[in-house]
């Protein structure tokens, strides 16, 4: 075999592994679901009762990043936002976006993905939620355990945060993606389980509240332990936060997942987030003013503010 035979064989291995990575970023819908077929679960959310988006910053992303189909060209802003849902038994704020040790959290992460993530930050949801004398969450509750969602928790040093068992065995398995939820003590973590059945296509799940206005659901597969959470809000209106089960909403509305990069960087299990995306489809198909929000779409979040 000769030297220029070997460079084109190299060469067109090459270009092969291009046009196979390229590919990785073109549409691929998941077959549509059927409809959800049963009806919304009763739920009786008191008066006073709402929900605060508190944004803390943004990373500058591209749809194509988060979604087979997007453009490289489709500038996306990804939403750090915590969410207070105010309850009379106890608010719970929903992630906590970028707290004051943003640079910390990010600081635990591979130097690759350091090197495509860059952010804006804006005032930590602490800092927010003092200035309009709001009082403090009685607990956090997180979708899942990542970076972009626990910058916030020292800046809460005294509120409980809640995992399912899963996700805490998660942060306690010493893997570099929980690195930032362990720079808060163990002991902060209070794990929850699901006692109640089957909810809205999901299998298991719990009503925090014992009156169906805040019901979280096993939403696992980017990380083991991720949830979904439903608020029914005294209007009536049903809301839906998915955390990074999509990155935008696309990822429900186009069921399109990931594309195959940010799937290997991002989720533990591809298979099951994918059961998630056609569980919430399902949902969506039914009842198109259901609210969507991904942890990381404004478009949602502002769907919220608006109402
Ligand atoms: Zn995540
Ligand atoms: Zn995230």
């Amino acid at each position: 075999m000769t030297a220029r035979t070997i460079g084109v064989g190299l060469g067109i291995a090459v270009l092969g592994a291009a046009a196979l990575l390229a590919w990785t970023f073109t549409a691929a819908p998941l077959p549509a679901p059927a409809p959800y077929a049963g009806a919304w679960p009763a739920a009786s959310p008191p008066e006073g009762m709402a929900l605060l988006a508190l944004p803390t910053g943004v990373t500058h992303r591209s749809a194509a990043f988060a979604y087979r189909g997007g453009s490289f060209l489709d500038a996306r802003d990804f939403a750090m936002t915590a969410v207070l849902v105010k309850h009379p038994r106890g608010d719970l704020l929903i992630d906590t976006g970028f707290g004051s040790d943003v640079g910390a959290a990010l600081a635990t992460l591979p130097a690759p993905f350091r090197a495509i993530t860059s952010y804006t930050r804006g005032e930590p949801a602490a800092r927010q939620l003092e200035a309009m004398d709001a009082g403090r969450p009685s607990a956090i509750l997180l979708t899942h355990a990542h970076w972009d969602h626990v910058s916030g928790l020292s800046d809460f040093p005294r509120t409980p945060v809640l995992v399912t068992a899963a996700e805490h065995a998660f942060i306690r398995g010493g893997g570099v993606l929980t690195a930032a939820a362990r720079l808060v003590p163990d002991a902060r973590y209070r794990e929850y389980g699901f006692d109640g059945g089957a909810y809205l296509g999901f299998p298991e799940s719990l009503d925090v509240h014992g009156d169906g206005s805040v019901v979280i659901v096993p939403a696992p597969g980017h990380t083991p332990g991720s949830v979904a959470i439903f608020v029914t809000l005294p209007n009536g209106q049903h809301v839906v936060f998915v955390g990074d089960l999509v990155w935008q909403r696309e990822g429900l509305t186009e069921r399109e997942e990931r594309p195959w990069l940010a799937k290997v960087l991002g989720d533990g299990d591809p298979a099951q987030v994918r059961e998630g995306i056609l569980r919430v489809s399902a949902l969506a198909q039914r009842w198109p003013e259901l609210v969507l929000v991904p942890a990381h779409d404004a478009r949602g979040l502002d769907a919220l503010q608006q109402r």
